[in-house]
């Protein structure tokens, strides 16, 4: 009974640990998408080859579809449109877009604006980066690696050096979902082998009942051919004596064979008794377990798909509510809009009033947001201080009205640090679903429009 507690206790914390392991997986992967979508984003507009490129590497990461091979191969394309692009660049920018475009600034301005575009890009993946180290466990050596990299995509005014960066951290992302594959099959691995136990008591059982069949056979065949020999012996017999000599004989070494089959039979009993015992045991054993695991399950599933700073459901809860107003808003067609809201110059927040000061005021906004929503609105914390709402029935015009009026609110809210007022703005981006649409299509357009904002000086909400 003692191997059997351990048993259960080590497969109950293997459990534990495999679970643990992939909430930080999980933790980790969103960060590393949500930096590839960005980055993505950010890179569009170049030529409608890397778009469509781009695209679909965006889709992909949406739909949570991780083929690593198809991701190797798009990210080989992506390269090969990014050396089209370089080689192409000496013509002018725009070359081939712009063909007639007297008002537009000249190749050298446009050179520098593009620089300034690209660098911004590189130092907001070096600060995601380095938000990601913070939170992930990596290998030391591929940690070090990682921390040379961030130090790079930081520092670095090099474009071509900037850019072989960029394409390390897609490495890193790939290089981190393999890894989590590859635990979570070994967790696999474990648990097929307790089940492989399982099997082999069945299989012993089964053994034990071929041998009885075996048995019964042997048995059959012994009492038939002794019965024929009586009956061959009566009839040959030539006299009385002898054929009762004969007879009892036959009759004690039926008795004798009986005897063993019954004594091997009882052992058999005996033993399948026992282990019939032992298996309902070790089942009634792992159906508490399966019972206490679905509760925690669920619960976890709870806590998983809940923020626990601000209580808002999170991102996982925003990828299901969006599937399912989606595969609504497609068959009825009714109006359907989104927004990304993303807290103004935050950092400066943290900056000044420390973390904790930040914490509460996404607590405080999260709160006001929430509150002012109607119940068939969806809000969620999508990471950091960015939002996500979800108005079904809602035109792209009243969407504009619902943020605006959150913008006004917010702006208004009376937050003081070290006794002084300060005022906390967002911007945001909003679309409405259109024909032809996928599910993810209208947030991009809303992070789109966000960073239009954003570049538009903050504080403003900007349709798609
Ligand atoms: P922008 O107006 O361009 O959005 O500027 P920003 O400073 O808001 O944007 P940036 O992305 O540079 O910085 C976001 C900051 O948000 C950086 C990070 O430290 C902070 N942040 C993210 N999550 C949390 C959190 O949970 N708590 C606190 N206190 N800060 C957070
Ligand atoms: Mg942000
Ligand atoms: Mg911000």
């Amino acid at each position: 009974m003692a191997s059997e507690e351990s048993w259960k206790d080590k497969y109950l914390r293997e459990l534990d640990e495999a679970e643990q392991r992939e909430k930080q997986w999980l933790a980790e992967r969103n960060v590393l998408e949500r930096m590839l979508v960005r980055t993505s984003l950010a890179s569009e507009g170049q030529t409608p080859e890397l778009d469509n490129l781009l695209n679909r590497l965006r889709s992909d990461l949406r739909k949570q579809k991780f083929d690593i091979d198809a991701w190797k191969t798009l990210q080989d394309q992506i390269d090969k449109a990014i050396t089209r692009l370089d080689e192409a660049e000496p013509k002018g920018p725009e070359a081939d877009t712009q063909a007639v475009a007297p008002e537009e600034p000249t190749g050298s301005e446009h050179d520098i604006a593009e620089e300034g575009h690209r660098l911004r890009i590189a130092r907001r993946v070096g600060q995601l980066l380095g938000l990601l180290l913070n939170q992930v466990s990596l290998e030391p050596e591929v940690e070090s690696q990682a921390r040379t990299l961030q130090q790079t995509l930081l520092s670095s005014n090099d474009w071509e050096v900037l850019r072989e960066g960029l394409n390390q951290v897609a490495e890193l992302v790939i290089e981190a979902v393999t890894r989590s594959q590859r635990e979570f099959e070994t967790f696999l691995k474990r648990l097929d082998e307790r089940l492989e136990t399982l099997r082999q008591h069945f299989s012993e059982q089964s053994d034990a009942y071929a041998s009885r069949h075996d048995d019964t056979a042997t048995l059959d065949r012994e009492i038939r051919s002794e019965l024929s020999k009586v009956s061959e012996d009566i009839q040959h017999s030539q006299d009385l004596q002898s054929l009762k000599q004969s007879v009892s004989q036959r009759l004690e070494f039926i008795g004798g064979a009986l005897e063993r089959f019954c004594t091997r039979d009882a052992e058999r009993e005996e033993m399948l008794a026992q282990q019939l015992n032992a298996m309902q045991e070790k089942v009634a054993a792992m159906e508490a377990h399966s019972e206490q695991m679905q509760a925690q399950v669920r619960r976890e599933r709870e806590r998983a798909m809940t923020d626990l700073l601000t209580q808002l459901p999170n991102r996982e809860a925003w990828q299901e509510r969006l599937s399912f107003e989606y595969n609504r808003w497609q068959r009825y067609r009714h109006p359907l809009s989104v927004s990304v809201i993303d807290i103004d110059l935050f950092k400066k927040i943290n900056d000044s009033f420390g973390h904790k000061a930040g914490d509460r005021v996404l607590q405080l906004v999260a709160r006001e947001m929430k509150s002012r929503l109607r119940s068939t609105d969806f809000i969620a914390r999508f990471g950091g201080e960015e939002f996500v709402l979800l108005l079904p029935e809602t035109g792209l015009e009243a969407a504009r009205d619902v943020v605006e009026q959150f913008r006004e609110h917010v702006g208004k809210l009376p937050f003081h640090f070290g006794g002084k007022p300060v005022s906390i703005t967002f911007s945001a981006g909003v679309s409405e679903f259109r024909d032809g649409d996928a599910e993810d299509t209208v947030f991009d357009r809303a992070d789109r429009a966000l960073y239009q904002a954003k570049d538009a000086g903050r504080n403003q909400v900007m349709v798609d």
